[in-house]
């Protein structure tokens, strides 16, 4: 399976991530852990080049044809065969993450901008997504106070911007109920992680 962990800044995607990586381990799954953009050496660099503070001139379609090309080889280098071989894939953003940002947000267009994804993913959609919803301004004040993260040229996007990222995950998740499960983010991290793992053994052990 591919399970796809997708939210705005602070939204805790990322520490759930390797926390339901160990209890599913404990159910005895092979779990595969990884992020986008990176994952793997070439997409890390094109990772780099993305979210480099310096890099300001980054037009928007440049950007958004680099997550693309990222996610791309990421899919074919490490997703693919994980998933042949019979692993839960487990990773912290993709086609979502660029429908909502530079398709709604940065105003590219989710139908445009999946038009892009489509010829870089083929048929490989994520089978479930956990999409963890909080207020930006709840999301952008946890960052603040995590000293140790790095912090990147798009965290100081505007207050704006990240609402504007929320919407459209919102639009994401009218567009596909099904696949799409909504994970209130908002609350203490242990509920948050029982909610995510009870939510994506159900999908596995209907
Ligand atoms: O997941 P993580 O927070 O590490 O993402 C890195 C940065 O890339 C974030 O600041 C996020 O807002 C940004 N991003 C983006 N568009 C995407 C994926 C991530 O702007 N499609
Ligand atoms: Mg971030």
């Amino acid at each position: 399976y591919l399970i796809t962990l997708e939210g705005g800044e602070g939204s805790g995607k990322t520490s759930i991530l390797k926390r339901l990586a160990s209890a599913l381990e404990q159910q005895g799954l092979s779990v595969v852990c990884t992020r986008e953009p990176g994952g793997i050496e070439i997409a890390e660099q094109i990772r780099k080049v993305i979210l480099d503070r310096d890099n300001v001139k980054m037009d928007a379609r440049t950007e958004a044809l680099l997550y693309a090309a990222a996610r791309r080889q990421h899919l074919v280098e490490k997703v693919i065969p994980a998933i042949e071989a019979g692993k839960v894939v487990l990773c912290d953003r993709y086609i979502d993450s660029s429908l909502a940002y530079q398709g709604h947000a940065r105003g590219l267009g989710i139908k445009e901008i999946y038009a892009v994804n489509k010829f870089a993913i083929d048929e490989y959609m994520p089978d479930l997504t956990l999409y963890f919803d909080v207020e930006p301004k709840i999301g952008l004040a946890r960052i603040e106070k995590d000293a140790g993260r790095e912090v990147n040229r798009l965290d100081v996007e505007s207050l704006k911007f990240h609402e504007a990222v929320r919407e459209g995950y919102q639009l994401l998740v009218g567009q596909y109920p099904d696949r799409i499960q909504v994970i209130d983010a908002g609350r203490d991290i242990e509920t948050v992680f029982q909610h995510a793992f009870h939510t994506v053994t159900n999908f596995i052990n209907p």
